[in-house]
């Protein structure tokens, strides 16, 4: 089969099947990667014909396109702040409203030397993109699931040769492996979703970690665990930064207000939405 019709019936199978609005962007993605060439490649030989093995590995992608499979697992990876990031389904997919996160935390006024920390860091973001700007941070990354974990570490290893600050990875639960004012930024993407929220029945969450999403107490349950131990964990005068549902900004503040934080301020994302809350350690 050429590759104009390979694009051409592939993006008609992913448009029927729903999986995504954007079919023709997939089929292509997918077949970049089975051939390992841009996408640009496809316009300047729409009339290679593909070879049975890369027939069959581009049509196995779709395949599982089709049933709803996340391009950004079937393709590995995800771009994230510049960096191009490994991914699996043992870790969240980076989502442009985490980029907001990253942005703020950067603006702070912070020493230069700033102890900072990311609470499960999953494929490792945050901790890079932040490691990537601020050379003398010193960074610690956190995760305690085996399987993201790995992916982290992956991550790190390979961003390791781009001159990156001094970031560690440490298995824990939370905060809970450090000492009383140990750092100068706590900064989170926690899980924040409710079990019985119908989202997760629908488009790229169905195929990510629960860990990773779900959380007790209407999703709050980690949120909490987060603010309370930053109280300890934070210098006087450190920032705390965590991501949040977008009808939790109300309750999130409350927990921060009530828990030794001042100046608690409501952030809003790309599509306007409440994303993010940051304060400050009395
Ligand atoms: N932002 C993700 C979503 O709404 C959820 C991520 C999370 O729970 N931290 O799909």
């Amino acid at each position: 089969m050429r590759i104009d019709q390979f694009i051409y019936h592939s993006s008609q199978l992913i448009e029927s099947s729903k999986a995504g609005d954007s079919a023709r962007l997939d089929a292509e993605l997918l077949l970049a990667q089975v051939l390992n060439k841009s996408r640009s490649y496809f316009y300047s030989h729409p009339e290679y014909l593909l070879s049975d093995k890369q027939l069959e590995m581009a049509q196995r992608l779709v395949e599982l396109r089709c049933q709803g499979r996340p391009i950004a697992y079937l393709q590995g990876q995800k771009e994230f702040w510049s960096l191009s990031l490994a991914v699996n389904e043992g870790v969240l997919i980076p989502r442009p409203e985490t980029e907001m996160l990253v942005e703020f935390a950067l603006r702070l006024d912070l020493p230069a030397n700033a102890s900072v920390v990311d609470l499960g860091t999953g494929s490792g973001a945050i901790a890079l993109a932040l490691a990537s700007e601020k050379k003398s941070w010193q960074i610690t990354a956190v995760e305690y699931i085996d399987a993201a974990l790995k992916v982290a570490k992956h991550n790190i290893e390979t961003a390791a040769g781009k001159d990156f600050s001094a970031l560690h990875l440490i298995q824990a639960n939370w905060l809970s492996a450090f000492a009383r004012h140990s750092f100068d930024l706590v900064i989170a993407n926690p899980p924040y979703i409710d079990y019985h929220d119908p989202h997760l029945k629908q488009g790229d969450v169905r195929f990510e970690p629960s860990t990773a999403l779900v959380s007790n107490e209407q999703g709050l349950a980690d949120i909490k665990s987060i603010a309370l131990q930053s109280t300890h964990c934070l210098r006087p005068g450190g920032y705390l930064i965590i991501e949040h549902g977008c009808d939790q900004s109300q309750q999130v503040k409350e927990i921060l207000n009530n828990n030794d934080f001042i100046e608690v301020q409501c952030h809003r994302d790309l599509s306007d939405n409440f994303r993010f809350v940051s304060a400050i350690k009395k």
